[in-house]
């Protein structure tokens, strides 16, 4: 056995935080977790240090860290408890670590994901808003740093499971001909177009097959989620728009697909268990337990394929559209994206005006070429301010409270 890995994990609170340390705890010889992160919860955050001793901790405010340090010096515990956006970049490109996990939700995650990547890190991103708003600088920090950037979404993760291992960046030399990325639709798939103006934060949460974060949980039920992805599988695997395909897959058991030039599609199957990707990018090269059942393919019996339907989910092609457009683009997106989810989510939009909202950021903010990691905020800033400005002029028509969707 080879020297255990050092992580730093990032979001340690949030869903994917709280799966990867499940998968770290099973392999005590093969990872030291040396750093946790979280924004607020710093009930979870003290307990989960109690549990795997990390040097450090890091939240977001003052307090907030002040508060974390006299309980666990109470335990008996010598964490050392840091704050604000900078202790985040730190803990990312610790010498100390070798592994970041990037699970910090939205653009808030760039400055530190990026910083791992800067600091050559092995980085295994969750979070997909970085690289959807960043993309060209992120790449090319990747390459100058000689960092490994290894998938968890698991659509990625499935294409880059089934893509050759020695893939270097060029799909037309290792024969690919398209990826194929699956979504399940959501909770409002089958929903009646005429209702999805009233339907609540609470039911566009609950996804069919995945336990999830709030804003991914919105991001899948106007499929954003997978635009995002389209965007994050372009950079992951060098692949043109065109080559991207999108196909709905109510059950979530193929994972995504690689389809070559002979015919062939090589696919990812499992059940939706975030621990399956997060087990592979953690112990890749090697296969490690995860906690998770194989699939039980007879009692499936059945699995199901259609086209997405392009008049409920606007934003697919909303992202498309960025994603050609280049350079800003993308990051006006999402900014734009970021501040409608958050509106639904405060029922101060109606989920049927999320497309509108973000449409209008990109058509009235200017885009601009992407220099640096300065160009990608100024970005962010400007489309959240143009998003902003129409919400106050035409975001009434809130989220009704009781919900429709059952009468
Ligand atoms: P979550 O909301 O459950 O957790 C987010 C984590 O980030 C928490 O630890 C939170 O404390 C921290 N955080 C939030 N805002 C922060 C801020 N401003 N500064 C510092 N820390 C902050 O989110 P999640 O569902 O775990 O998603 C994390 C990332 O992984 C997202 O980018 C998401 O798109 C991606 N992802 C998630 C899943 C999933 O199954 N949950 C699947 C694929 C990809
Ligand atoms: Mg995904």
């Amino acid at each position: 056995m080879n020297t255990p890995r050092q992580l730093a994990i990032l979001g340690s609170t949030g869903s994917i935080g709280v799966n990867t340390l499940d998968v770290v705890a099973r392999h005590p010889d093969r990872f030291q977790v040396v750093a946790l992160t979280a924004h607020r919860q710093i009930d979870l955050l003290f307990q989960q240090c109690v549990e795997f001793r990390p040097q450090y901790a890091v939240l977001d405010s003052p307090q907030a860290a002040d508060d974390l340090r006299a309980r666990l010096r109470a335990h008996g515990l010598a964490t050392a408890v840091l704050h604000g956006e900078r202790a985040l970049e730190e803990v990312a490109s610790l010498a100390e670590v070798d592994t970041v996990m990037a699970a910090i939700v939205g653009i808030a995650g760039l400055r530190a994901s990026f910083a791992a990547v800067q600091a050559g890190k092995r980085v295994l991103l969750a979070n997909k808003e970085a690289l959807v708003t960043a993309g060209p600088v992120f790449m090319q920090a990747v390459q100058a740093h000689g960092a490994t950037l290894l998938p968890i979404d698991s659509e990625h993760n499935a294409v880059f499971q089934a893509l050759p291992r020695n893939f270097s960046g060029d799909l037309a030399a290792s024969g690919v001909r398209r990826i194929v990325l699956t979504a399940s639709g959501g909770p409002f798939r089958d929903v009646p177009l005429d209702r999805l103006h009233s339907v609540t934060p609470d039911e566009a949460c609950a996804h069919p097959n995945w336990v999830m974060g709030r804003k991914i949980s919105v991001d899948s039920a106007t499929m954003m989620n997978k635009g995002l992805e389209i965007i994050e599988a372009s950079w992951l695997f060098n692949a043109d728009e065109s080559r991207i395909k999108v196909v709905i897959h109510p059950e979530s058991v193929i994972h995504s697909l690689v389809e070559y030039v002979d015919g062939s599609l090589l696919a990812q199957l499992g059940n939706p268990d975030m621990r399956t990707p997060i087990a592979y990018a953690l112990g890749f090269p090697d296969r490690i337990e995860a906690g998770v059942e194989g699939l039980n393919l007879a009692a499936l019996s059945q699995l199901n394929f259609s086209e997405p339907d392009v008049t409920r989910f606007p934003c697919l092609e909303l992202a498309r559209t960025a994603l050609r457009t280049g350079d800003s683009a993308p990051a006006v997106l999402n900014a734009a994206n970021e501040v409608a989810v958050s509106a639904f989510l405060a029922s101060q939009l109606r989920f049927d005006r999320i497309p509108e909202l973000i449409e209008h950021a990109l058509s009235a903010v200017g885009i601009a070429p992407l220099r640096g990691i300065d160009d990608v905020f100024a970005a962010d800033l400007a489309a959240r301010e143009c998003a902003q400005s129409w919400l106050a002029r035409k975001g009434a028509g809130a989220t009704p409270q009781p919900s429709r969707l059952s009468a």
